[in-house]
Parts: structure tokens; C-alpha cells; sequence
């Protein structure tokens, strides 16, 4: 089916995506995922081709494009080219908001021209090894000093926690915490006491940094508290539906994807003297595949227009979230069975694809708290 969603700016948009991957991503991913790291280079490419901040206002560098849909095709492109290293919808769409909507004109002056620059990449730290799901239940906390505040606490999994020059760390600023104890800091680079642990070692997104962080009596100044004190978890919320959009966007299309290089397999491959695609079976399993396709493509572009407009809510969110990274999931399976053992080689794309995929019902809230929020919106 024809996409409706997008005009000529947005396809030309497109273009200038894949030329970046092509000529500063692709070429170099392989040894990026040796190394467990992308190059920061890579990020400096992207901000002089106009690719970070997309959403941030031109007086401070960015693109000053509010249209979702800009986003929508970068990710949709990083997906297809299996760029699962540079996390550039995180730093976009999840952490962007937070400063744009949250930041004052002082902390806007002084993080978001190195955000567009790329030479300020950033992270967002909520989970703890306690407390993932639950996040209500987080224990790293700030203390008031007066002039300045004291972090103390971990946070793991956290995504860029390597190269992130700028982390947006979650802490309870009331000894009960929770939903009306919590409170957003930026902490710096070179802050004293705020340490990285381990590059984590994960079955797929080999090329991205993924993180524990520690912060030991760190001392963060007033002006880096984000938004309101104790006003996190309203922050959080109002910040997730985007977040659960960039993933449900890159599930779709990573879904896309494995169908179009999986149809191609199956009428190349023969097996007992004629190609796959001759299979009753294989045509079935390849017709309902494009089936969920369709259908979840048609409710994505729907989201993707509404939340353009400013008009999707959260559960339509969370919606968009779970059934988009369980189809992503269901199609990885059965698109690697298709491709017999060669499904399971680390040099085809449908195993990358499959490793890479896995966390997308995980993280950005689990498939399981995606329906309590939908099953909540319904019944209380
Ligand atoms: C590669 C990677 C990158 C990540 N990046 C970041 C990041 O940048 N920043 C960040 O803050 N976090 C990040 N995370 C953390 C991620 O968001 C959490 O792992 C996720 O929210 C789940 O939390 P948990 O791992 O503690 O699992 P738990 O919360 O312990 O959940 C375990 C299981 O129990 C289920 N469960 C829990 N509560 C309920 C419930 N009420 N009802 C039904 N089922 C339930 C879950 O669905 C899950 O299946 C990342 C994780 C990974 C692996």
C-alpha cells in the first residue's frame, strides 16, 4: 500500500539519510561492533549533516523541525541500514524533549548547541539494578546542600553510558521517593564521583555503549536541576509516549525489512529442485507476514501523523509500542527460520537483525507494562 504519510520534503530528507549512512555509518559498522563503541566521529558527521536536534530551535543550532515525521524517517532509515550503533532517535527523540521543553534559556544556551554539534552526546539514566519497570521504586537520590545538591546511587543498561557527555539522571529528592519525590539532574562529564562502569556485554546492538553508571557523593549545582523538583515522574510520562513511538517506528520497519529480504531469499534459494517461493508453505508464511505488515503499518502511520499534530496520547502510544515490537519479534523468528542455517550466521543481515531486535519489547517500558497501561486506561 501507498504511504500517504510524507511529502517531497520529507523523501528528500530521506535521501540525505541514506547518503549519511552510506558514507559515515555502514562502511564502519563492523568495526564498531568490535570495539563495543561507535566512533565519536560519527556523531560530529552527524550534527555538520544537520541530523541531530532535528526538533530543537534554530537559535541554538538545531533543525527547528517539530514535525515527527522528520524523525520518523530517520529512524525508519537507521533501521533498514541495521545501524543499531549510533543512537541518534535516543538522543532526538527521547532525550531531546527533556531539554527543549524542560531546560531554561540559561541551560538551553549551555547544552544544546554541543547537542547539535554532536560534540555533547547524551544519555538518560533511570533504571537501577533495583528498580526497572518499577520506577517508582528508585533509590539513587539528591540531597539539598544548600547551594548545590549531593547524588548518590547506580543506574545500569543505560544506553550512550560510555561516550555520554551529558546524562539526565533520575533521583528522589523526598526520602519516600516515588511519584512525587523525584527529580531530573544533568550531570557533566568530569563531574567528581560520577563514574562508568562496565561496557555491558549484550546478545545484539554489539556497536552501542550500554552502561552502568555510578555517583558517588557527586556534587551537582543548582542549575543543573531539570524542570520541576519533584516533578520527574510527571516529566516522565509526559516524555515517554514519545520514546515508545521512536521504538514502535524502528519496529515496523525493522519488520519491513526482514520481510523484503527474506521474500528475496526464498525465490533465490532452491531446495528439492525448485526455489523455496514455490513452497505452498513458504507463500504462506511469507503472505501472512505482509498481512500483519500492512495492517500494522496503516495503525503506525496513523500514530506517527497524530503525534505530528501533538494529538497521540499515551496509551495509543503504548499501543503502537507493544504490538509493533511484538510483530518485529514474531517476524525475526520466523524470517531466520526461512533462511535455514544460514538464518543463524552472524554475516546475514536476518541475524543481526534478530539479535539487534530482541531488547525492542523491553526496553522504553515492557510489553507487560505497555498493556497495564492500556488495561488501566480502560477499566478504572
Ligand atoms: C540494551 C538496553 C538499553 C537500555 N537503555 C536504557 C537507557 O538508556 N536508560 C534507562 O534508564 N534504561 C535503559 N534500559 C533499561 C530498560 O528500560 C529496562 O530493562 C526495562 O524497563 C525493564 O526493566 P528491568 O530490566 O528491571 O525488568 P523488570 O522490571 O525486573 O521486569 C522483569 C519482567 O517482569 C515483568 N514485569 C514487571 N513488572 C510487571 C507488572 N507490573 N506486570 C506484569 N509484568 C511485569 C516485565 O515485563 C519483565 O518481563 C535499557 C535496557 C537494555 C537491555
Amino acid at each position: 500500500m501507498q504511504r500517504r504519510i510524507f511529502t517531497a520534503d520529507h523523501e528528500a530528507f530521506r535521501e540525505t539519510v541514506r547518503t549519511f549512512l552510506a558514507k559515515e555509518v555502514t562502511p564502519h559498522h563492523a568495526r564498531w561492533e568490535e570495539d563495543g563503541v561507535v566512533s565519536r566521529d560519527a556523531w560530529l558527521a552527524a550534527g555538520r549533516q544537520g541530523l541531530l536536534g532535528l526538533a530543537v530551535p534554530e537559535e541554538y543550532g538545531g533543525g527547528g523541525a517539530t514535525d515527527f515525521r522528520y524523525s520518523a524517517v530517520l529512524t525508519e532509515e537507521f533501521t533498514r541500514a541495521g545501524a543499531s550503533g549510533l543512537a541518534i532517535g535516543l538522543h532526538n527523540d527521547i532525550i531531546g524533549p527533556y531539554l527543549t521543553s524542560l531546560a531554561t534559556d540559561e541551560q538551553k544556551r549551555r547544552w544544546l548547541p554541543g547537542f547539535c554539534t554532536g560534540e555533547t552526546i547524551t544519555a538518560i539514566a533511570m533504571t537501577e539494578p533495583g528498580a526497572g519497570s518499577d520506577l517508582q521504586g528508585i533509590r539513587t537520590a539528591a540531597e539539598d546542600r544548600g547551594d548545590h545538591w549531593v547524588l548518590n546511587g547506580s543506574k545500569t543498561f543505560i544506553s550512550n553510558g560510555i561516550l555520554a557527555d551529558l546524562v539526565i539522571v533520575v533521583a528522589k529528592t523526598t526520602p519516600e521517593g516515588g511519584a512525587k519525590g523525584l527529580s531530573l539532574f544533568v550531570v557533566e562529564r568530569g563531574a567528581e564521583g560520577f563514574e562508568r562502569g562496565r561496557n555491558l556485554d549484550k546478545i545484539g546492538q554489539k556497536a552501542q555503549d550500554t552502561a552502568e553508571l555510578f555517583f558517588r557523593d557527586v556534587r551537582v549545582p543548582k542549575e543543573n536541576l531539570l524542570g520541576e523538583l519533584h516533578g520527574a515522574f510527571g516529566h516522565l510520562m509526559t516524555n515517554l509516549a514519545q520514546e515508545r513511538m521512536n521504538i514502535a517506528v524502528a519496529g515496523i520497519a525493522a519488520a519491513e525489512h526482514l520481510l523484503e529480504i527474506t521474500t528475496a531469499y526464498v525465490k533465490e534459494r532452491e531446495a528439492f529442485g525448485r526455489p523455496l517461493a514455490k513452497l505452498q508453505h513458504i507463500r504462506f508464511e511469507i503472505a501472512e507476514m505482509a498481512t500483519e505488515c500492512a495492517v500494522t503499518r496503516t495503525f503506525l502511520d496513523r500514530c506517527i501523523e497524530d503525534h505530528a499534530r501533538g494529538e497521540l496520547d499515551a496509551v495509543h502510544a503504548s499501543m503502537a509500542k507493544w504490538w509493533a515490537t511484538e510483530l518485529q519479534k514474531r517476524v525475526a523468528d520466523r524470517c531466520l527460520q526461512l533462511h535455514g542455517g544460514y538464518g543463524y550466521m552472524t554475516e546475514y543481515r536476518v541475524a543481526k537483525a534478530f539479535t539487534d531486535g530482541r531488547i525492542q519489547t523491553i526496553y522504553g517500558g515492557t510489553t507487560e507494562i505497555m498493556k497495564e497501561i492500556i488495561g488501566r486506561s480502560l477499566l478504572s
